[in-house]
């Protein structure tokens, strides 16, 4: 049996969105399940669209989730050789033919066409017959080539997500496989790579299923063998339309921006229109373990960013503190944060990661351990009574002798709390805004034991207190 071959080929004119991201990860998984290969391919044909930042941007994405490719990145047009080879190889074998109509021609003949309510289509003009003549070329017309489409008969394929698909030949036109200027078309370009590249699985966006009928009969006039597609269907955003820019964070490479873990976004990639029974949350290596073709809906899979954010929450609880705290204390780092000054970013990171879904959110609450705080006013106005002033103060003074532990500190609060009369939230709440400049934080004992004695005393002695 041939080993199993997949490839992922993105063209170069964005950055590796949602949606690419995900029909990687299916080719990958895919050629990974099977101990295949996975092949990268730049389609960078459309000169005009083609940027090598798009390429960087895409390889960046790739390597940001993991997904390393076997063979590649091949580009498309370090192959013009070989594409023009192919032509000039189906040329002499007849499965291609010159046309010397030129556009007004074309132009012409769509007119009469769609004046007489017809699909406007190429009529033939230059296509080679059994036993017609052909008119001589003309002088000074450069011709195209068109691939000589069968006429008759249907050109299907059993889509391993859509089902059977068909097309009848006769609906499809000679194809255009090189313009007058000799460059191939990417239609054809697909078809010689996937040939080259002896692709044994197509798994693309369904945005292709108009193309296949046309690759499939080029690759046969080829002698090549056909591969297996799968089409995937689109996702939609949040809101039910289709995922766009309009959706905010669309490239892949926004994500680490924003906080996110590979481990969470793969996670959550995987179940875009794939099962496995109910399973929500699992490994990379159990997803390509599971992999397979027949569970992809049919049906368009749809964004929720909820959901992402609680499987990152999760992952983010995966990580092992020292691996977290160097995540976490880079972002700090490229905020200008000076850990020096702060507790132990590890034990920080620990106390607030329950609370954080993003390494952002994690950063941001962590944060105010390392920067100078200074209370709003208002939260001071709102949290700090008058009542609770000696406590504090009291508590301040205690803390001098109280041994550094989470369990001793909190019974002190409590010790001072009974001993002024107070509400445990009197003498909480404006510890917390004190000491972290919010309102809202991880047990206060834990957050007093994290600042260490001499920051809290610090923080305590300061003017507002
Ligand atoms: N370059 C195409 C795209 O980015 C993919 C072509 C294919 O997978 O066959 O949509």
């Amino acid at each position: 049996m041939t080993s199993v071959r997949t490839r992922f080929a993105p063209s170069p004119t964005g950055f590796l969105h949602i949606g690419g991201a995900r029909t990687a990860l299916f080719a990958w998984a895919y050629a990974r399940r099977h101990g295949g290969q996975f092949i990268l391919r730049i389609e960078d044909t459309d000169v005009a669209r083609s940027t090598p930042e798009a390429v960087q941007a895409i390889l960046d994405g790739m390597n940001w989730l993991g997904l390393a490719h076997d063979e590649g990145p091949f580009y498309q047009m370090q192959r013009m050789d070989r594409y023009k080879a192919v032509i000039a190889d189906m040329l002499a074998a007849g499965t291609a033919y010159h046309c010397y109509t030129t556009r007004e021609e074309l132009d012409a003949l769509r007119a009469e066409q769609e004046a007489r309510k017809e699909k406007p289509r190429y009529d033939g003009h230059w296509r080679p017959e059994p036993g017609k003549v052909l008119p001589a070329p003309p002088a000074g017309v450069p011709p195209v080539v068109r691939f000589r489409n069968p006429k008759d008969g249907v050109v299907g394929w059993d889509d391993q997500v859509k089902g059977r698909i068909e097309f009848a030949n006769a609906e499809l036109d000679d194809l255009i496989i090189a313009r007058a200027d000799g460059t191939p078309t990417y239609n054809f370009c697909v078809c010689v790579d996937d040939w080259d590249m002896r692709i044994t699985h197509v798994i693309r966006g369904d945005d292709h299923v108009n193309n296949t009928p046309r690759q499939i009969n080029i690759l046969k006039a080829l002698g090549a063998e056909v591969p297996t597609y799968a089409h995937l269907s689109m996702i939609l955003g949040d809101d039910g339309t289709k995922l766009s820019k309009r959706h905010g964070a669309v490239s892949v490479m926004q994500y680490d921006d924003d906080g996110y873990l590979p481990a969470a976004v793969i996670n959550y990639l995987a179940r875009l229109g794939w099962s496995h029974g109910d399973d929500e949350v699992f490994s990379r290596e159990q997803f390509v373990a599971w992999f397979d073709l027949d569970h992809i809906t049919a049906s368009a899979a749809q964004f929720n960013t909820e959901k992402l954010l609680w499987l990152n929450q999760y992952y983010l609880k995966q990580v092992p503190a020292p691996e977290l705290a160097a995540l976490v204390g880079a972002r700090l780092g490229a905020r200008g944060v000076d850990l020096s000054g702060g507790p132990d970013l590890e034990k920080a990171v620990a106390l607030y990661v329950d609370r954080s879904n993003t390494l952002n959110v994690l950063a941001d609450a962590v944060e105010v351990f390392y920067v100078p705080v200074s209370p709003a006013p208002e939260l001071l106005a709102q949290h700090l009574s008058d009542e609770a002033r000696p406590a504090l103060a009291d508590f301040a003074t205690s803390l001098a002798t109280v041994p550094w532990e989470t369990a001793a500190i909190a019974a002190l609060i409590k010790e001072m709390v009974a001993r002024h009369g107070l509400k445990m939230p009197k003498l909480a709440m404006p510890l917390r805004v004190l000491l972290t400049g919010q309102a809202q934080t991880p047990s206060v004992d834990a957050v007093i034991e994290l600042l260490g004695r001499e920051r809290v005393r610090e923080k305590l002695a300061a003017p507002t207190a």
